[in-house]
């Protein structure tokens, strides 16, 4: 029960890595506030864990502030929440340019600024996981918007642990391979694709959400006192091949 007596708040939690990471956080005794888009995931989430739930969409900044601040205090934040979009890098517009922005790199921003700046004026130490992808190193085929999130997140989660860490507050980023979760299926269900992409992994898997969790609540806790502003890949190998 490693998390008893802790709040941490999980944004994404309806799906895929973020749900499997509440839910290991509410094993491990944690009290969870679940935030996500999807009311009818909230509510099974609260049926089965017990958590605070907030419904909102992260792509709407003003919105995003407002969840945050209903969300906390808290002790830890895990900013899950994520979307991806295929096009051609020809094809790619504005309009999904900024909103993967939107939700992948300003929203964990913004609830990210919430937080620290609660624990800073209260004094409290912290902890913050950005979950980002291996795509913020590769540049995946179709995934220009994606890549580019996602690389703005682990810069960004660079400087957060730089400003943030004299404070108190650690900050770290997850880089998972294809996870099996909804998001994956909507990238990866291309056979051709998926094979090119499982070859590369010398596990010969693709990861499942509860593999991310684990280090995802690792990262999070004081067993990692000295882990500050990391990208860790969680993806069997596929970097270094
Ligand atoms: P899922 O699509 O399975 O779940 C994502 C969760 O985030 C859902 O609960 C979804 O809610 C929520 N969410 C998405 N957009 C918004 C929004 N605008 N406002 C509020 N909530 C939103 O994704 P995964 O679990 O696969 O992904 C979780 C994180 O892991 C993401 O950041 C993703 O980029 C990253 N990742 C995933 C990989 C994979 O292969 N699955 C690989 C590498 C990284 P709703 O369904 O209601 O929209």
């Amino acid at each position: 029960m490693e998390f008893q007596g802790k709040t941490v708040l999980v944004t994404g939690a309806g799906k895929g890595i973020g749900r499997a990471t509440a839910t290991m956080l509410a094993a491990r005794g944690a009290e969870v506030v679940a935030l996500t888009r999807s009311p009818s995931d909230l509510d099974s989430l609260k049926a089965e864990i017990g958590c605070r739930t907030i419904a909102v969409d992260l792509a709407d900044p003003a919105a995003t502030r407002a969840a945050a601040r209903e969300a906390g205090p808290v002790d830890y934040l895990v900013n899950n929440a994520g979307t991806t979009a295929l096009d051609s890098f020809l094809d790619l517009t504005v309009e999904t340019m900024n909103h993967l922005l939107a939700v992948n790199t300003v929203a964990p921003m913004i609830v990210a600024q919430e937080y620290a700046r609660d624990r800073i004026a209260r004094g409290l130490k912290g902890s913050i996981v950005n979950v980002s992808s291996v795509s913020s190193f590769i540049g995946f085929a179709d995934h220009a918007a994606y890549c580019a999130s996602k690389g703005a997140l682990d810069a960004m989660t660079r400087v957060m642990a730089n400003e943030l860490g004299r404070q108190g507050i650690r900050v770290n980023a997850v880089n998972p391979t294809v996870t099996l979760t909804p998001m994956a299926v909507k990238a990866w269900s291309d056979p051709a694709k998926s094979a090119g992409m499982m070859n590369r992994i010398p596990v010969g898997r693709f990861a499942d959400p509860d593999d991310v969790a684990e280090v995802i609540l690792y990262l999070l806790s004081d067993r990692a006192a000295m882990v500050n502003g990391i990208a860790m890949p969680v993806d069997g190998g596929f970097m270094i091949n």
